[in-house]
């Protein structure tokens, strides 16, 4: 019908429950059953408040959602793409979803609450992040993208702004409208029946993402690979060190000619390692990349000396370092 349906998450492919999820998860929520504080932010479809469930005093994030402005803007599939994604992952790096409702007017959809905000407010305060800080967070991504490709999920559109933090500093990646989820086959579910040149035409002038960190590929033949993701990571770890994306521009589209010819420069005092990882993300074919299939998987992205120091097991547990 296109409606956006109802379901309550408790998580599907992870068995451990987590601390805050529903004891009961058949009984259904409602807007009665949580408190709603002060709005944390706004998006262009979604007002996100702050709210309690007054069962348990638990906090959350509520996405709320106008039914008849999503219809108007035609964001349903934006919408139904998020819920998809989030009602299928558990992963602590990845915003958890715990129970959607609706009441006739709104869609609300409740968070995890990231309660230190996005990755982009520390990146713009501090301008740069080190090497430590840089690695631990880089590290976290890996993580976050091994689980979203064993999933079959591209996120698409990764950047610091897509990035939250919980209350220990650990990342919680959201924004799973502009997700692509591939079959368990690595084939592409929505153009399996879409014939090729009417694909063509119908998507010429349009991308997804962002320009600062939308991927040669996705620009060129708007495929997009699960290393479309690793080019997203090459771009944020260069604006880790630096304080600025690969590849600027005044206008779009002088990004997207910088982005296809591979125009960027590694600035001087750069970290020879990082730019060595930097390198062998940002590369042109998307199956060329390091932590791509072809280049031998995600563990080859771990083994870069650029991690070395990390412990991968259980990096939600540890302590991130400090971003001062
Ligand atoms: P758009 O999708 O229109 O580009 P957006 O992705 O910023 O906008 P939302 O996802 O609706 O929109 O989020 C709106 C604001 O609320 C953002 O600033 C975001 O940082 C904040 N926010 C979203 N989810 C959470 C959450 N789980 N915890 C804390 N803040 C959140």
């Amino acid at each position: 019908s296109g409606e956006v349906s109802e379901t309550v998450s408790t998580g599907s492919s992870a068995p451990q429950p987590h601390p805050l999820a529903a004891k009961k998860p058949s009984i259904k929520r409602t807007p009665n059953d949580f408190i709603f504080g002060k709005t944390i932010g706004e998006g262009s479809y979604s007002t996100v408040y702050i709210a309690k469930e007054v069962s348990t005093s638990n906090e959350f994030a509520i996405k709320v959602c106008d039914k008849k402005f999503i219809m108007k803007e035609r964001k349903s599939e934006y919408i139904m793409r998020e819920k998809t994604v989030l009602t299928k992952t558990n992963h602590p790096f990845i915003v958890r979803l715990y129970y959607t409702f609706q009441d006739s007017d709104r869609l609300y959809f409740v968070l995890e609450y990231a309660r230190k905000g996005e990755l982009l407010y520390y990146l713009t305060k501090l301008s740069s992040f080190d090497m430590n800080c840089s690695r631990f967070y880089a590290a976290e991504m890996v993580e976050a993208l091994d689980y979203l490709q064993q999933q079959g999920v591209i996120h698409r559109d990764l950047k610091p702004e897509n990035i939250l933090l919980n209350d220990r500093m650990h990342i919680m990646i959201t924004d799973f409208g502009s997700a692509k989820i591939l079959k368990m086959d690595g084939t592409d579910k929505e153009d399996a029946n879409a014939k090729p040149s009417s694909a063509q035409g119908h998507r010429r002038n349009s991308f997804v993402g962002t320009a600062q960190y939308v991927s040669p590929e996705v620009l060129n033949s708007k495929k997009a690979y699960y290393s479309s993701d690793l080019w997203a990571l090459g771009c944020i770890i260069f604006q880790f060190l630096s304080g600025e994306t690969p590849f600027r521009g005044g206008h779009e589209y002088q990004i997207f000619q910088k982005v296809c010819r591979l125009d960027y420069e590694i600035p001087e005092g750069f970290n020879s390692t990082a730019a060595d990882l930097v390198q062998k993300l940002l590369v042109l074919d998307p199956t060329q990349r390091l932590g791509c299939k072809e280049m031998g998987g995600m563990n080859t992205l771990r083994q870069h000396t650029f991690f070395e120091g990390i412990v991968w097991e259980g990096l939600e547990k540890q302590n991130p370092p400090e971003l001062v």
